[in-house]
């Protein structure tokens, strides 16, 4: 059987490695923190020791790292990747933006890139219900990576354009993004107008209201106030960041996208560089004279 690498063995990383050892697949594993590795190494993985080695002994290599720069040095750095020797197929599931994508692409003519970041959250990594956005050869897309992916999730194949992928996923993390400010706005009025917080998301989510923030953050993380959905404010911020930039270079105005961007610096700038997507709620509940630590 292919021995299989993955690098990144965070919030998203572990599960879906975890996932890859469960379907009963041989792998490869590193990450700069020992604890990741030695998580996977508890359930059936083998360290590689660097990222180098994942490239030397795997054909296929998978990476789920924070941010495109670090996806970049882990891919193409001196001791990167494809460093010591390149995998047939490197997969990128990160959110790390379409223009690293084709730059990967581009660097690398005899290996076979895919973008392939994905959204879902920790849970559905966990459970493999996430959804996988691909775009990248669709020869070795039908051959090989398709059927790993189907382990971690459900892939949808964007086509062979590098960033196809990535460009999928920004358009869906506007979307969540916006769900969440456009959640705290309302929530902020009605609880200043009296309401109850509980009541107001029971009967959001038996209207035309839902939303992915109504469903599941609010009764996770905002309602309890733990504040702890489980992605970090900064990615959010680094994904809209991503978005923006796109969108300004092919003349796309995303007004929306700037108001969110905007949520999140100063969620960042209140609750530190650990702060939850979901203490957005936080920001826009102190602009409304509410006590976020009521
Ligand atoms: P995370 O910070 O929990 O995990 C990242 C892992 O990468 C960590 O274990 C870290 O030690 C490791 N790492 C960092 N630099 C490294 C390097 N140079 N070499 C080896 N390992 C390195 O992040 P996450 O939440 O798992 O997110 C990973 C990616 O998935 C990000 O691009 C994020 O935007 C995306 N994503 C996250 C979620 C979510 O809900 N958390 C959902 C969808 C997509």
């Amino acid at each position: 059987m292919t021995v299989i690498g993955f690098l990144g063995l965070g919030r998203m990383g572990a599960p879906m490695a975890g996932n890859l050892l469960k379907a009963g697949h041989r792998l490869l594993v590193h990450d700069v923190s020992a604890d990741a590795v030695a998580t996977l190494v508890a359930q059936g993985a083998k360290p590689a020791g660097s990222a180098a080695a994942l490239g030397e002994q795997c054909a296929v290599v998978f990476t789920s790292l924070p941010t495109p720069a670090i996806v970049r040095e882990a891919v193409l750095g001196a001791d990167g990747i494809c460093s010591a020797g390149s995998p047939a197929i490197l997969c990128d599931l990160s959110t790390s933006g379409p223009q690293l994508a084709v730059e990967l692409a581009a660097a690398l003519p005899a290996v076979a890139c895919f973008d392939a970041p994905v959204s879902g959250g920790i849970k559905g990594a966990e459970t493999a219900t996430i959804s996988i956005m691909v775009g990248g050869p669709a020869a070795q897309y039908e051959s090989t990576l398709r059927p790993l992916l189907e382990v971690i999730g459900k892939p949808f194949y964007m086509g062979e354009t590098p960033g196809a992928g990535q460009t999928m996923k920004l358009v869906n993390n506007l979307l969540g993004a916006v769900a969440i400010g456009v959640t705290a706005e309302g929530m902020a009025f009605g609880i200043k107008q009296g309401l109850d917080p509980a009541k107001m998301i029971e009967v959001l989510n038996q209207s035309t209201g839902i939303n992915s923030a109504t469903r599941d953050k609010w009764p996770k993380s905002v309602l309890p106030r733990t504040f702890d959905f489980g992605f970090a404010a900064a990615l959010s911020l680094k994904d809209t960041k991503l978005l923006m930039d796109e969108a300004e270079a092919v003349g796309v105005p995303l007004p929306l996208g700037r108001i969110v961007q905007d949520y999140l610096e100063r969620t960042l700038e209140r609750e530190g560089p650990g702060a939850d997507f979901t203490a957005i709620a936080k920001v826009v509940e102190e602009a409304a004279g509410l006590d976020p630590e009521r």
